[in-house]
Order: C-alpha cells, then structure tokens, then sequence
C-alpha cells in the first residue's frame, strides 16, 4: 500500500479503538481501546503486530483527503471498501466514512456535505458507517441512493445525511466474533 508522503499518525489511535481485531496474535473487541495504546500512539509501534502494521485508513493512503481529515480531530476514520460495490460503479473500491466522533454534529458540516456531494456526483462508492456498540460490528448504509441525488439537486443533503444517520442509528447491530483467544488485548 502506498502511503501519502509526509503523513502520520501522531497521536491519533483511532483504528486502535473502534475495529474489532480477531486474528491468532492480537484481539481486541470493537470499541475497546488496545491496551497498548497511550496518549502519544502505539507504545509498541516499532514491533506492532502484523494486522497493525496491515491497517492503514484512507486518510494515510488516499490524496483526496487533506489534513483536517485526520481521524482524531475529523471525527470521521475515513477506509477504502472494497465489499458491496455494485456493477454499476466504474471504479471496484470506495470509501466508507466511519462517524467516530459526534456524528449528528458531522453530518451538519458544510466540508462533509461538500465531499459527498463530490463523491456521489462523480459516482464514487461512499458509505456512511457507525460504529455498533461495544463488541458488535458497525452498521454501514450506501450514500449513492437516488434519495442522495434528489436531494443534491434540491440542496437538502443536510436532511438526506441526518436520514442515513437516523438509519444507523436504529440498527440492530450484529455481535462481532472473536474466534482467537491468547492475547486479547481489550481495555
Ligand atoms: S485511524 Fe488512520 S491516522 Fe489514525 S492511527 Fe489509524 S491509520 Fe493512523
Ligand atoms: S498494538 Fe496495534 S491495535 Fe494496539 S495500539 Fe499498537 S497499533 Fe494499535
């Protein structure tokens, strides 16, 4: 995977909280903040895990992103999908956006309308994810619905997000599944 020169991290731990992790080294429950986690980062970065030196969000490997998309002060943990993309796209990957933060908040921002108002126009894949609670999987729903597209075109995406929104929201989030045992690394 390339990465975007001149980038990282810091401090940002967010991809340590929120995935569920469930591989014969490392697990972790989502929504559980690794214990090798501290306030500056990865206390163990240098010898990290596989999956973690794996795992890069799209805000570390995808140039539409600028700064202010870092995930810990964005509030949104931006990844490449690779799954549910219809025939219909011409492109085999999208971008799911995962409201990390205070979501009702965020899909009021104009700079958060304005990306999907670019992403659905040029028909780019995007989806809008929540994370579940803790343990279970997040809960994603497409933005490229003829609902997005009207509303585009009326100026009300304000109001389509906040419906996507009240979708996840309402979910009936699935347990996620841990199926390693040996270093669960859960806080
Ligand atoms: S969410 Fe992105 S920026 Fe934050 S720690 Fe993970 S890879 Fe780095
Ligand atoms: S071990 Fe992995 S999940 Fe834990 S803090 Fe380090 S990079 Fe994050």
């Amino acid at each position: 995977m390339e990465l975007i020169p001149g980038r990282s991290c810091g401090d940002c731990t967010v991809c340590c909280t929120w995935p569920t992790i469930n591989k014969p080294e490392i697990q972790k429950v989502s929504g559980s903040t690794c214990r090798h986690c501290t306030a500056g980062g990865c206390a163990i970065y240098e010898t990290r895990f596989p999956v973690c030196r794996g795992f890069y969000c799209a805000w570390r490997s995808v140039d539409i992103f600028d700064e202010g998309w870092r995930p810990d002060k964005s509030g949104v943990m931006p990844y490449v999908e690779t799954e549910g993309i219809s025939e219909n796209f011409d492109l085999s990957t999208g971008i799911g956006l995962m409201l990390v933060g205070h979501a009702g908040k965020i899909v009021r921002q104009r700079w958060f309308q304005d990306f999907i108002i670019t992403g659905v126009m040029n028909n780019v894949p995007l989806f809008l994810s929540l994370p579940g609670p803790r343990g279970h999987q997040a809960a994603t729903v497409s933005l490229n619905t003829e609902e997005m597209v009207e509303a585009i075109r009326r100026g009300t995406v304000k109001d389509a997000l906040e419906g996507a929104l009240k979708i996840l929201r309402g979910w009936d989030y699935a347990p996620a599944v841990i199926t390693y045992s040996g270093n669960d690394v859960s806080t």
